[in-house]
C-alpha cells in the first residue's frame, strides 16, 4: 500500500490492516525525503516493493518498538532520529530485553521465542529527539512532542501548518493504549494523551489505525477513557485482595487472549504491574500478605491525578 494522504505525505504499510503486528509508516516527499517508523522486518519484502524506488534520506522513529523500526536496516545511508530514552534499546539487545522485562520476569524460551520472531537487530541511531526540537524537511516543518509512557522516549511530529500529527502508538485502536513494557508508565501516558488532546490537531497519522480524520479530539477522549476504565476495573477487582497471578486470569486489560497464550499471559503480567506501580504510589491498593488490595479509605480520593 502507497496511499497519498496530503500531496506530500503518503502511507505506507505492507499489509491493509494496521493491527499490530503490521504497522503503518509515513513517506514524506520533500527535499529530504523521510520516513516516519519502519514495519517489522519479517515484511522487509513487502515494505520495499510498496516504497519502489523512492529515496530515502531521513527515517524518525517515533520509539524503539521493532514495529516501528524493524525496517530501518534497509536505509542504510539515511539518517536516524530517536529520542535518547528509547535510543538504548535500539542499540542494544539486553536493554531492549530489560525494556521489556524479560530478564526478570519472563521464562527464558519465551524471551527466545519472542526475540526470534521480532528479528532484534541494532539500529544505527545518527541523531537525537527533543520536545520542542523543529525538523526541517524542505516545505514541511516538524515539531517533536516527548510524548511519553508507552515506551520512555516515544515522540510524536506534528505537522503544525496543516494540523496534521503523526502519533507512532498513541494509535487510537478499540484495544486502548498499550503499556506492556516494564518501563511504561501510566501516569506518563495519560500526561502524552492529555497533551495531544490539548494541542487540537485535525488530523492524526497512527501507526496502526492509519489517517483519522474525524471526531480527532473525541477519539483521543475515549482512547484515554479506555485506559481509565481499565484502572477502574483493577480497583473493582482488588476489593478483594489477589496475588498478582490471580489477578491475570481475570484477564481485565487484554479482555482476551489470542492462541499465543503464554506471551499474553506475560503482557497481561507485566501491564498489570505497571498499573498496580502507579496505584500503590497514588494509595489505591496496597501490598498484604504477599497480595494486592484495595485501600479502603485511600487518603487521595482521584485515581487520575
Ligand atoms: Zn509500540
Ligand atoms: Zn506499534
Amino acid at each position: 500500500m502507497f496511499i497519498p494522504v496530503t500531496d506530500q505525505v503518503y502511507l505506507v504499510s505492507p499489509e491493509e490492516r494496521g493491527n499490530f503486528p503490521n504497522s503503518f509508516s509515513f513517506y514524506i516527499d520533500d527535499e529530504i525525503p523521510t520516513l516516519i517508523d519502519t514495519p517489522l522486518t519479517v515484511w522487509s519484502q513487502a515494505f520495499q516493493a510498496n516504497l519502489g524506488d523512492r529515496p530515502v534520506e531521513r527515517i524518525l522513529n517515533t520509539h524503539f518498538h521493532r514495529d516501528h523500526t524493524g525496517c530501518n536496516h534497509l536505509f542504510p545511508a539515511a539518517d536516524v532520529y530517536a529520542h535518547p530514552a528509547d535510543i538504548p534499546a535500539m542499540v542494544s539487545k539486553d536493554t531492549f530485553i530489560s525494556y521489556y522485562g524479560f530478564d526478570r520476569h519472563a521464562d527464558p524460551a519465551l524471551t527466545e521465542q519472542i526475540m526470534a520472531w521480532i528479528k532484534w537487530q541494532p539500529c544505527s541511531v545518527t541523531h537525537e529527539l527533543h520536545d520542542g526540537q523543529i525538523i526541517k524537511l524542505g516545505n514541511i516543518d516538524l515539531t517533536v512532542i516527548h510524548t511519553p509512557g508507552h515506551t520512555p522516549g516515544h515522540c510524536v511530529f506534528y505537522w503544525e501548518k496543516q494540523g496534521l500529527l503523526f502519533t507512532g502508538d498513541i494509535d487510537l485502536t478499540s484495544f486502548g493504549p498499550w503499556y506492556g513494557n516494564i518501563n511504561s508508565d501510566i501516569t506518563q501516558l495519560i500526561g502524552s494523551i492529555e497533551k495531544l488532546i490539548k494541542l487540537g490537531p485535525q488530523v492524526i497519522c497512527s501507526g496502526h489505525k492509519g489517517v483519522v480524520e474525524h471526531n480527532v479530539r473525541e477519539q483521543l477522549e475515549k482512547y484515554l477513557a479506555r485506559l481509565l476504565e481499565k484502572e477502574e476495573s483493577i480497583l473493582k477487582a482488588l476489593r478483594k485482595p489477589q496475588s498478582l497471578d490471580e489477578l491475570v486470569q481475570h484477564k481485565l486489560v487484554y479482555g482476551r487472549w489470542g492462541k499465543a497464550e503464554e506471551q499474553y499471559y506475560y503482557f497481561e503480567k507485566i501491564s498489570l504491574l505497571v498499573h498496580l506501580r502507579r496505584l500503590i504510589e497514588l494509595h489505591l491498593v496496597e501490598e498484604y500478605q504477599g497480595k494486592y488490595r484495595a485501600v479502603t479509605n485511600p487518603s487521595s480520593q482521584c485515581a487520575h491525578m
